[in-house]
């Protein structure tokens, strides 16, 4: 049966069915089911998960990585960075995407709500292994936090009680880390709708995560020295804006924040 032509494989099956067509309604509903695997989609029409991936890889190899040898070769051997990018994990707001980043251009942390923790060898070795990877050995030159709207993230903030009580195993104290953020908003914007209040606070929780950037030595030494700089951004991808801001930090080297 292996060794078997498709056509032969086709006409075995055509036997079968003249000879018991009671299967015939069985068989049309496994071709074509076959049929739209084959072609990348499940029956109901949408799309094969594990096929859209196979797909979506043999696009990347033939398009890309095939006709950037040059590029692909040169990354082979390492990678230098320009920039460490934190980001979201919303599915809508990859930065490779939006801002264009080609494969060895940016070192990525992506998480609920684009946040960076202060520094905390206990609770958040995570995220300081990536930041002191980026900064002491690829010795990157921008760290961009990246906020975006309607973020779920920000949204869950906003909502968590007044008497901080939780009812998620992990993400409201995740996002507690901007709480700071959510508690500037809260004051300075009483007469916003919720709506409104989060959108103030998906900007704002990115000025806390700047902050906090500067709970890191290697952070705080890179920008004395001025090898390393700090960038806030905010992507609306319902108005597809992007808009990028600095801060002013006045730095010494015993800051503590
Ligand atoms: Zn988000």
């Amino acid at each position: 049966m292996a060794n078997d032509s498709i056509e032969e494989a086709i006409a075995g099956l055509k036997q079968l069915l003249s000879e018991k067509g009671e299967l015939e309604a069985v068989a049309k509903a496994k071709i074509e089911e076959i049929t739209a695997e084959l072609r990348g989609s499940v029956a109901d029409g949408s799309v094969c998960p594990v096929e859209r991936m196979k797909q979506g890889f043999s696009y990347f190899k033939t398009e890309k990585f095939e006709k950037n040898p040059e590029l692909y070769g040169q990354l082979a051997k390492g990678q230098s960075p320009k920039f460490m990018v934190f980001a979201c994990s919303d599915s809508r707001v990859c930065p490779s995407h939006i801002l264009n980043f080609q494969p060895g251009e940016a070192f990525m942390v992506r998480n609920i709500a684009n946040m960076v923790p202060p520094y905390d060898q206990n609770k958040y070795p995570g995220v300081g292994a990536a930041i002191e990877y980026a900064v002491l050995h690829l010795k990157v030159q921008y760290i961009v936090v990246i906020g975006h709207s309607c973020c779920g993230g920000i949204k869950g903030l906003m909502s968590i009680p007044d008497d901080g009580s939780t009812s998620t195993d992990f993400i409201e104290d995740w996002v507690k880390i901007c709480l700071a953020a959510r508690k500037k908003v809260k004051s300075d914007n009483n007469s916003l709708s919720f709506q409104e209040q989060c959108t103030e606070c998906e900007k704002e929780a990115v000025n806390i995560s700047l902050k906090n950037l500067l709970t890191y030595p290697f952070v705080r030494d890179g920008l004395m020295k001025k090898t390393l700089a700090l960038k806030g951004g905010f992507y609306d991808f319902v108005n597809g804006s992007f808009e990028l801001w600095g801060l002013n930090f006045s730095l010494t080297p015993s800051l503590s924040v």
